[in-house]
Protein backbone atom coordinates (compact mmCIF):
# COMPACT_ATOMS: atom_id res chain seq x y z
CA UNK A 1 0.00 0.00 0.00
CA UNK A 2 1.30 3.65 -1.20
CA UNK A 3 0.10 6.90 0.64
CA UNK A 4 -1.92 9.01 -0.53
CA UNK A 5 0.01 11.74 -0.03
CA UNK A 6 -2.73 14.51 -1.48
CA UNK A 7 -5.45 12.94 1.38
CA UNK A 8 -2.81 13.35 4.07
CA UNK A 9 -2.36 16.32 3.33
CA UNK A 10 -5.81 16.93 2.91
CA UNK A 11 -6.33 16.06 6.25
CA UNK A 12 -3.59 17.92 7.83
CA UNK A 13 -4.35 21.23 8.29
CA UNK A 14 -0.83 23.22 9.25
CA UNK A 15 0.79 21.59 6.43
CA UNK A 16 -0.35 24.47 4.03
CA UNK A 17 0.86 27.24 6.41
CA UNK A 18 4.10 26.00 7.10
CA UNK A 19 6.88 23.39 5.73
CA UNK A 20 6.98 21.22 8.72
CA UNK A 21 9.97 19.27 9.37
CA UNK A 22 9.68 18.82 13.40
CA UNK A 23 7.94 15.69 13.62
CA UNK A 24 10.43 14.58 16.45
CA UNK A 25 9.33 17.40 18.53
CA UNK A 26 5.77 17.25 17.50
CA UNK A 27 3.53 15.82 14.36
CA UNK A 28 0.87 18.12 12.69
CA UNK A 29 -2.46 16.84 14.34
CA UNK A 30 -5.07 15.61 11.97
CA UNK A 31 -8.03 17.20 11.00
CA UNK A 32 -9.89 13.86 13.02
CA UNK A 33 -7.62 13.97 15.77
CA UNK A 34 -8.29 18.11 16.50
CA UNK A 35 -11.94 17.36 15.94
CA UNK A 36 -12.28 14.61 18.43
CA UNK A 37 -10.88 16.29 20.94
CA UNK A 38 -12.30 19.69 20.16
CA UNK A 39 -15.79 17.83 20.59
CA UNK A 40 -14.44 16.28 23.52
CA UNK A 41 -14.32 19.95 25.24
CA UNK A 42 -17.71 20.79 24.27
CA UNK A 43 -18.99 17.54 25.68
CA UNK A 44 -17.63 18.32 29.14
CA UNK A 45 -18.79 22.13 28.95
CA UNK A 46 -22.06 21.60 27.90
CA UNK A 47 -22.52 18.03 30.02
CA UNK A 48 -20.14 18.42 32.96
CA UNK A 49 -16.74 16.17 33.43
CA UNK A 50 -17.90 13.38 34.51
CA UNK A 51 -21.41 12.81 32.56
CA UNK A 52 -18.82 13.45 29.51
CA UNK A 53 -16.51 11.11 30.60
CA UNK A 54 -19.46 8.82 30.84
CA UNK A 55 -20.78 9.37 27.24
CA UNK A 56 -17.61 9.48 25.89
CA UNK A 57 -16.75 5.59 27.08
CA UNK A 58 -16.15 3.96 24.68
CA UNK A 59 -13.96 6.32 22.76
CA UNK A 60 -12.14 6.13 25.51
CA UNK A 61 -11.72 2.65 25.82
CA UNK A 62 -11.04 2.49 22.28
CA UNK A 63 -7.91 4.32 22.91
CA UNK A 64 -6.42 1.55 24.66
CA UNK A 65 -7.98 -0.97 21.78
CA UNK A 66 -6.22 0.74 19.14
CA UNK A 67 -2.60 1.12 20.81
CA UNK A 68 -2.84 -2.52 21.26
CA UNK A 69 -3.32 -2.80 17.32
CA UNK A 70 -0.48 -0.84 16.97
CA UNK A 71 2.35 -2.31 19.31
CA UNK A 72 0.80 -6.10 18.71
CA UNK A 73 -0.24 -6.64 22.35
CA UNK A 74 -3.21 -7.19 24.59
CA UNK A 75 -5.44 -4.15 25.66
CA UNK A 76 -4.83 -5.15 29.23
CA UNK A 77 -1.09 -4.60 28.64
CA UNK A 78 -1.85 -0.80 27.88
CA UNK A 79 -1.69 2.25 30.38
CA UNK A 80 -2.38 5.49 29.39
CA UNK A 81 0.26 8.20 30.58
CA UNK A 82 0.78 11.96 30.58
CA UNK A 83 3.50 11.98 28.35
CA UNK A 84 6.76 9.71 27.92
CA UNK A 85 8.98 10.29 30.68
CA UNK A 86 6.00 9.71 33.18
CA UNK A 87 5.06 6.00 31.49
CA UNK A 88 9.10 5.65 31.53
CA UNK A 89 9.41 6.86 34.78
CA UNK A 90 6.37 4.66 36.41
CA UNK A 91 8.18 1.73 34.72
CA UNK A 92 11.86 2.12 35.87
CA UNK A 93 11.07 2.90 39.60
CA UNK A 94 8.82 -0.70 39.54
CA UNK A 95 11.59 -2.45 39.03
CA UNK A 96 13.34 -3.70 42.10
CA UNK A 97 16.84 -2.56 42.51
CA UNK A 98 19.89 -2.89 45.07
CA UNK A 99 23.02 -2.82 46.02
CA UNK A 100 25.20 -5.12 42.93
CA UNK A 101 22.35 -4.82 40.77
CA UNK A 102 23.51 -3.31 37.06
CA UNK A 103 21.31 -1.23 34.18
CA UNK A 104 22.70 -1.13 31.23
CA UNK A 105 21.73 1.14 28.88
CA UNK A 106 23.38 2.43 25.29
CA UNK A 107 24.88 6.25 24.17
CA UNK A 108 21.34 6.85 22.28
CA UNK A 109 19.52 6.85 25.74
CA UNK A 110 17.50 9.68 26.44
CA UNK A 111 18.17 12.47 28.88
CA UNK A 112 15.58 12.34 31.69
CA UNK A 113 15.56 8.61 31.29
CA UNK A 114 19.54 8.44 31.93
CA UNK A 115 18.78 11.19 34.85
CA UNK A 116 16.88 8.67 36.73
CA UNK A 117 19.34 5.61 36.60
CA UNK A 118 21.79 8.36 38.07
CA UNK A 119 19.25 9.31 40.85
CA UNK A 120 18.66 5.80 41.60
CA UNK A 121 22.21 4.36 41.37
CA UNK A 122 22.89 6.91 44.03
CA UNK A 123 20.04 5.67 46.39
CA UNK A 124 20.48 2.32 45.93
CA UNK A 125 24.09 1.48 44.83
CA UNK A 126 23.16 -0.60 41.74
CA UNK A 127 25.37 0.18 38.45
CA UNK A 128 24.34 1.91 35.46
CA UNK A 129 26.55 0.81 32.71
CA UNK A 130 26.36 2.25 29.36
CA UNK A 131 27.15 -0.54 26.88
CA UNK A 132 29.57 0.66 24.28
CA UNK A 133 28.63 1.44 20.25
CA UNK A 134 29.95 -0.77 17.65
CA UNK A 135 31.55 0.90 14.37
CA UNK A 136 28.48 1.98 12.96
CA UNK A 137 26.91 4.16 15.71
CA UNK A 138 24.50 1.45 17.41
CA UNK A 139 25.01 -0.96 20.07
CA UNK A 140 27.35 -2.88 20.10
CA UNK A 141 25.22 -6.02 19.97
CA UNK A 142 28.43 -8.91 20.52
CA UNK A 143 29.35 -6.31 23.84
CA UNK A 144 25.95 -6.60 25.33
CA UNK A 145 25.87 -10.38 24.73
CA UNK A 146 29.61 -10.72 26.53
CA UNK A 147 28.42 -8.36 29.50
CA UNK A 148 25.17 -9.79 30.25
CA UNK A 149 25.24 -11.80 33.74
CA UNK A 150 22.92 -12.53 36.00
CA UNK A 151 23.44 -9.17 38.09
CA UNK A 152 22.07 -7.36 35.16
CA UNK A 153 18.60 -6.59 36.26
CA UNK A 154 17.20 -3.88 33.24
CA UNK A 155 18.35 -3.65 29.84
CA UNK A 156 16.80 0.33 29.13
CA UNK A 157 17.77 1.13 25.32
CA UNK A 158 16.40 3.84 23.42
CA UNK A 159 15.06 2.86 19.84
CA UNK A 160 15.52 6.08 18.30
CA UNK A 161 17.25 8.63 19.53
CA UNK A 162 15.74 12.62 19.75
CA UNK A 163 19.65 13.87 18.99
CA UNK A 164 20.44 11.01 15.69
CA UNK A 165 18.81 9.74 12.78
CA UNK A 166 19.67 6.06 14.31
CA UNK A 167 17.61 3.42 15.06
CA UNK A 168 18.85 1.15 17.20
CA UNK A 169 18.77 -3.13 16.34
CA UNK A 170 15.81 -2.99 19.33
CA UNK A 171 14.92 -6.62 18.02
CA UNK A 172 18.36 -8.23 18.09
CA UNK A 173 18.54 -6.66 21.96
CA UNK A 174 15.43 -8.43 22.60
CA UNK A 175 16.85 -11.68 21.62
CA UNK A 176 20.02 -11.82 23.79
CA UNK A 177 18.07 -10.36 26.65
CA UNK A 178 15.68 -12.77 26.46
CA UNK A 179 16.25 -15.69 28.76
CA UNK A 180 18.28 -13.79 30.63
CA UNK A 181 16.66 -12.60 33.57
CA UNK A 182 16.94 -8.74 32.74
CA UNK A 183 13.76 -6.85 32.47
CA UNK A 184 13.65 -5.03 28.66
CA UNK A 185 12.61 -1.34 28.55
CA UNK A 186 12.27 0.09 25.54
CA UNK A 187 11.68 3.79 24.80
CA UNK A 188 10.18 3.95 21.54
CA UNK A 189 9.12 7.76 21.65
CA UNK A 190 10.67 8.89 18.37
CA UNK A 191 10.38 5.33 16.52
CA UNK A 192 6.11 4.76 17.73
CA UNK A 193 4.05 6.24 14.62
CA UNK A 194 7.45 6.29 12.77
CA UNK A 195 7.90 2.75 11.94
CA UNK A 196 6.27 -0.47 12.78
CA UNK A 197 6.81 -1.13 16.58
CA UNK A 198 5.63 -4.64 17.44
CA UNK A 199 6.55 -6.00 20.82
CA UNK A 200 6.49 -9.33 20.08
CA UNK A 201 8.79 -9.20 17.43
CA UNK A 202 10.76 -7.17 19.63
CA UNK A 203 10.49 -9.01 22.65
CA UNK A 204 10.61 -6.04 25.52
CA UNK A 205 8.45 -6.74 28.77
CA UNK A 206 8.20 -2.59 28.49
CA UNK A 207 7.80 0.20 25.94
CA UNK A 208 7.12 3.91 25.87
CA UNK A 209 6.05 6.48 23.94
CA UNK A 210 5.23 9.37 23.79
CA UNK A 211 1.04 10.84 21.78
CA UNK A 212 2.22 14.48 20.21
CA UNK A 213 5.65 13.24 18.10
CA UNK A 214 5.54 10.83 14.66
CA UNK A 215 2.11 9.93 16.32
CA UNK A 216 0.44 13.26 15.89
CA UNK A 217 -1.74 12.60 18.52
CA UNK A 218 -2.48 15.36 21.38
CA UNK A 219 0.02 16.90 23.51
CA UNK A 220 0.22 15.95 26.94
CA UNK A 221 -0.83 12.38 26.07
CA UNK A 222 1.80 9.09 26.13
CA UNK A 223 1.42 5.85 27.23
CA UNK A 224 3.13 2.55 28.94
CA UNK A 225 3.24 -1.08 27.48
CA UNK A 226 3.87 -3.75 30.35
CA UNK A 227 3.72 -7.48 29.48
CA UNK A 228 1.82 -9.71 31.17
CA UNK A 229 4.49 -11.55 32.42
CA UNK A 230 6.46 -8.45 33.69
CA UNK A 231 3.51 -7.18 35.75
CA UNK A 232 3.98 -8.86 39.00
CA UNK A 233 7.96 -8.29 38.81
CA UNK A 234 7.05 -4.72 39.11
CA UNK A 235 5.61 -2.79 41.98
CA UNK A 236 4.28 0.95 40.96
CA UNK A 237 5.72 3.75 42.82
CA UNK A 238 2.94 5.52 43.47
CA UNK A 239 -0.78 4.17 44.11
CA UNK A 240 -4.23 5.61 43.98
CA UNK A 241 -7.76 4.93 44.04
CA UNK A 242 -8.08 4.02 40.39
CA UNK A 243 -4.88 1.83 40.59
CA UNK A 244 -6.13 -0.28 43.20
CA UNK A 245 -8.72 -0.54 45.75
CA UNK A 246 -8.62 -0.17 49.04
CA UNK A 247 -10.00 -3.51 50.35
CA UNK A 248 -9.56 -2.93 54.04
CA UNK A 249 -8.30 0.06 56.04
CA UNK A 250 -4.57 -1.65 56.15
CA UNK A 251 -4.82 -2.96 52.52
CA UNK A 252 -4.94 -2.54 49.03
CA UNK A 253 -5.00 -5.02 46.10
CA UNK A 254 -3.46 -3.49 43.05
CA UNK A 255 -5.49 -3.43 39.89
CA UNK A 256 -5.10 -6.42 37.52
CA UNK A 257 -4.08 -5.12 34.89
CA UNK A 258 -1.06 -2.40 33.35
CA UNK A 259 -3.55 0.36 34.29
CA UNK A 260 -2.49 0.01 37.67
CA UNK A 261 0.38 2.04 36.79
CA UNK A 262 -2.42 4.83 36.05
CA UNK A 263 -3.88 7.66 38.47
CA UNK A 264 -7.14 8.50 38.65
CA UNK A 265 -7.35 12.33 36.57
CA UNK A 266 -6.30 12.75 33.01
CA UNK A 267 -7.26 14.83 29.92
CA UNK A 268 -10.23 12.87 28.64
CA UNK A 269 -10.35 14.84 25.41
CA UNK A 270 -6.74 14.09 25.12
CA UNK A 271 -6.43 10.36 25.30
CA UNK A 272 -9.59 10.42 22.87
CA UNK A 273 -7.16 12.46 20.25
CA UNK A 274 -4.36 9.95 20.94
CA UNK A 275 -7.15 7.07 20.16
CA UNK A 276 -8.25 8.65 16.78
CA UNK A 277 -4.62 9.59 16.16
CA UNK A 278 -3.38 6.23 16.47
CA UNK A 279 -6.30 4.90 13.67
CA UNK A 280 -5.41 7.57 11.45
CA UNK A 281 -1.84 5.95 11.29
CA UNK A 282 -3.52 2.60 11.24
CA UNK A 283 -5.71 3.70 8.25
CA UNK A 284 -2.54 4.61 6.31
CA UNK A 285 -0.62 2.05 7.78
CA UNK A 286 2.65 1.93 9.18
CA UNK A 287 4.75 0.14 6.85
CA UNK A 288 3.45 2.61 4.21
CA UNK A 289 4.42 5.33 6.79
CA UNK A 290 7.25 3.97 7.63
CA UNK A 291 8.54 3.72 3.73
CA UNK A 292 7.96 7.39 2.81
CA UNK A 293 9.58 8.63 6.36
CA UNK A 294 12.59 6.72 5.55
CA UNK A 295 12.31 7.68 2.17
CA UNK A 296 11.99 11.39 2.30
CA UNK A 297 14.75 11.72 5.21
CA UNK A 298 16.69 9.68 3.18
CA UNK A 299 16.30 11.73 0.45
CA UNK A 300 16.85 15.13 2.25
CA UNK A 301 20.20 13.65 4.10
CA UNK A 302 21.70 12.72 0.60
CA UNK A 303 20.62 16.38 -0.08
CA UNK A 304 22.42 17.90 1.95
CA UNK A 305 25.14 15.76 2.07
CA UNK A 306 25.67 16.81 -1.14
CA UNK A 307 25.96 20.78 0.11
CA UNK A 308 29.63 22.13 0.64
CA UNK A 309 29.98 23.47 4.30
CA UNK A 310 26.95 20.91 5.48
CA UNK A 311 27.89 17.76 6.96
CA UNK A 312 25.52 15.37 8.07
CA UNK A 313 25.59 13.94 11.75
CA UNK A 314 23.74 10.82 11.92
CA UNK A 315 25.03 7.56 12.53
CA UNK A 316 23.45 4.11 12.35
CA UNK A 317 23.78 1.42 9.45
CA UNK A 318 19.80 1.94 9.70
CA UNK A 319 18.15 5.43 10.26
CA UNK A 320 14.90 6.85 10.43
CA UNK A 321 12.92 10.20 10.09
CA UNK A 322 15.08 12.03 12.44
CA UNK A 323 18.15 13.92 10.12
CA UNK A 324 21.10 15.78 12.20
CA UNK A 325 23.29 18.27 10.35
CA UNK A 326 25.71 21.16 11.20
CA UNK A 327 26.92 23.94 8.90
CA UNK A 328 30.18 25.55 9.06
CA UNK A 329 29.82 28.87 10.02
CA UNK A 330 26.52 28.70 10.76
CA UNK A 331 25.43 27.95 14.64
CA UNK A 332 22.40 26.00 14.67
CA UNK A 333 20.33 28.18 16.70
CA UNK A 334 20.77 30.87 14.17
CA UNK A 335 19.98 28.10 11.09
CA UNK A 336 16.94 27.69 13.52
CA UNK A 337 15.99 31.28 12.85
CA UNK A 338 16.50 31.55 9.33
CA UNK A 339 14.71 28.47 8.42
CA UNK A 340 11.63 29.96 10.95
CA UNK A 341 12.13 33.37 8.54
CA UNK A 342 11.22 31.22 5.33
CA UNK A 343 8.45 29.54 7.53
CA UNK A 344 10.25 26.15 7.97
CA UNK A 345 10.10 24.71 11.34
CA UNK A 346 13.22 22.66 12.45
CA UNK A 347 14.65 22.31 15.80
CA UNK A 348 17.84 22.22 17.41
CA UNK A 349 19.38 19.17 19.63
CA UNK A 350 22.21 20.18 21.72
CA UNK A 351 25.13 18.27 24.04
CA UNK A 352 23.15 19.04 27.23
CA UNK A 353 20.35 16.83 26.50
CA UNK A 354 22.54 14.39 24.69
CA UNK A 355 26.01 14.02 26.16
CA UNK A 356 26.57 10.09 25.80
CA UNK A 357 25.71 10.77 21.92
CA UNK A 358 26.40 14.41 21.08
CA UNK A 359 28.93 15.11 23.66
CA UNK A 360 31.31 12.32 23.27
CA UNK A 361 31.23 12.35 19.34
CA UNK A 362 32.40 16.44 19.91
CA UNK A 363 29.34 18.02 18.76
CA UNK A 364 28.00 21.03 20.48
CA UNK A 365 24.76 21.61 18.79
CA UNK A 366 22.98 19.86 15.67
CA UNK A 367 19.95 21.10 13.70
CA UNK A 368 17.05 18.74 13.50
CA UNK A 369 14.77 17.93 10.64
CA UNK A 370 12.11 15.70 10.89
CA UNK A 371 9.90 15.00 7.71
CA UNK A 372 6.48 12.59 7.69
CA UNK A 373 4.94 10.62 5.48
CA UNK A 374 2.70 13.75 4.84
CA UNK A 375 5.34 16.28 3.79
CA UNK A 376 6.23 16.36 0.22
CA UNK A 377 9.38 15.60 -2.12
CA UNK A 378 9.18 19.48 -3.25
CA UNK A 379 9.26 20.56 0.42
CA UNK A 380 12.74 18.25 0.91
CA UNK A 381 13.52 20.37 -2.20
CA UNK A 382 12.49 23.86 -1.15
CA UNK A 383 14.23 22.82 2.02
CA UNK A 384 17.19 22.30 0.55
CA UNK A 385 17.14 25.32 -1.60
CA UNK A 386 16.58 27.88 1.35
CA UNK A 387 19.69 25.71 2.86
CA UNK A 388 21.91 26.31 0.00
CA UNK A 389 21.34 30.10 -0.24
CA UNK A 390 22.06 30.18 3.72
CA UNK A 391 25.50 28.06 2.87
CA UNK A 392 26.09 30.81 0.35
CA UNK A 393 25.06 33.72 2.49
C1 LIG B 1 10.73 13.18 23.42
C2 LIG B 1 11.40 11.98 23.96
C3 LIG B 1 11.09 11.51 25.23
C4 LIG B 1 10.19 12.25 26.20
O1 LIG B 1 8.89 12.35 25.75
P1 LIG B 1 7.88 13.32 26.53
O2 LIG B 1 6.54 12.98 26.00
O3 LIG B 1 8.32 14.70 26.21
O4 LIG B 1 8.00 13.03 27.98
C5 LIG B 1 11.65 10.31 25.64
N1 LIG B 1 12.50 9.64 24.85
C6 LIG B 1 12.83 10.08 23.62
C7 LIG B 1 13.76 9.26 22.78
C8 LIG B 1 12.31 11.26 23.13
O5 LIG B 1 12.64 11.70 21.92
Amino acid sequence: MKIDVDLARSLTPGCHERLHFNNAGAGLMPQPVLEAVKAHLDREAMMGGYEAAAAAAELHEHTYAALARLLNCAVDEIALQENATRAWDMAFHSIPLRAGDRIFTGHAEYVSNWLSMVQVSRRTGCTVEVVPNGPDGAIDLDALRRRLDDRVKLVALTHAPSSNGLINPAEEVGAIVRGSGALYLLDACQSVGQRVVDVERIGCDLLTATGRKFLRGPRGTGFLYVRRSALDRLEPPFVDHFAASWTDREHFAWRPDARRFEDFEHSVAGRIGLGVAVDHALSFGMDAIAERTATLAGDLRAGLAALPGVAVRDTGSVRGGIVTFTVEGIDAPDLQAAYAREGINVTVARKEIARLDLEERGLDRVLRASPHYYNTADEVERFLQVTRDLVAG
